[in-house]
């Protein structure tokens, strides 16, 4: 019978990626990575093979491992995820590392994530600064119920969540710090029918012709939900910081930047209002 190194070896052939290939197995002998790395050589007995070539096979199909395994690990926690919401990417972790800069972890502060999903960007800055009180909206009940089961797994309690388009939940509150992973891919960018894209809700990729109608909402927006200087700090595509600063400075925000993901990329943008 084979060992779990050879049938790994096997399958990271077949995937492309070792990562897929190990994510798949642990999830079938239900065991946390870190067990992996003494136990290459355990044999892998019959019914445990037959559900990882299943589970290979998904992925060959193209469905994306978290959604196969359910789980998807961004900043320090390990999240939830279904078809219902989008899988959190790494390169998000950098909207989270911007809000932390602007939110001293003394303070405290109120906080919104418009459009959380799994809950990624609220849970991260919620766990970091414990003194805030952070509200995440979706528009999906259904994904709004996988981020309320990660704030329970997590035992995060300095966050609320309220059902709902962008800032339409929110009347009459205002935030020192308004953060968002909008959708904001080209309605018409072939990307979307391609690959992991393919399986996660559309309205959580796509916006519009130009990929901005949703930043155009919650820019113009979000100026009447922060406190004076209180910033909004929102995710982009690579191509489209120019337009996000210069959305931005039309609706009369201040302090611009933009910045850059590990790939140097422009990534995501803010400013301040009043
Ligand atoms: N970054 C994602 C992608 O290009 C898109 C996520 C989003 O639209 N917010 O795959």
């Amino acid at each position: 019978m084979p060992d779990i190194r050879s049938v790994l070896a096997a399958a990271t052939q077949q995937l492309g990626e070792r990562l897929d290939a190990e994510l798949l197995l642990l999830q079938v002998l239900q065991q946390p990575r870190s067990w992996l790395f003494a136990h290459v050589d355990d044999v892998l007995d019959t019914d445990v093979q037959t559900a990882f070539v299943a589970l290979v096979d998904r992925r060959v199909q193209g469905e994306p491992v978290a959604y196969i395994t359910g789980y998807r690990g961004f900043w320090s926690l390990e999240l939830e995820v279904t078809p219902a919401t989008l899988i959190p990417r790494p390169e998000t972790e950098l909207l989270v590392e911007q809000a932390l800069l602007r939110l001293p972890p003394e303070i405290v502060c109120r906080v919104a994530d418009l459009g959380t999903g799994s809950g990624a960007i609220a849970l991260a800055i919620a766990h970091e600064r414990p003194r805030a009180q952070v509200i995440a909206t979706d528009a999906s009940a259904a994904a709004l119920a996988v981020a309320q089961r990660n704030a329970q797994a997590h035992g995060i309690g300095n966050l609320t969540f309220l059902h709902g388009d962008w800032l339409a939940p929110l009347a009459g509150q205002r935030f020192d710090l308004i953060v968002s992973n909008p959708p904001y891919i080209e309605a018409a960018d072939p990307h979307l029918a391609q690959g992991d894209l393919r399986f996660e809700p559309a309205s959580a990729l796509a916006s519009g012709d130009d990929g901005l109608d949703d930043i155009r909402c919650i820019v113009r927006d979000a100026r009447g939900h922060l406190h004076p200087a209180g910033w909004l700090l929102f995710e982009h595509g690579w191509n489209q910081g120019d337009a996000a600063r210069a959305l931005l400075h039309e609706a009369g925000y201040a302090e611009l930047f933009t910045a850059q993901d590990l790939e140097a990329r422009d990534r995501v943008s803010g400013g301040r209002f009043g």
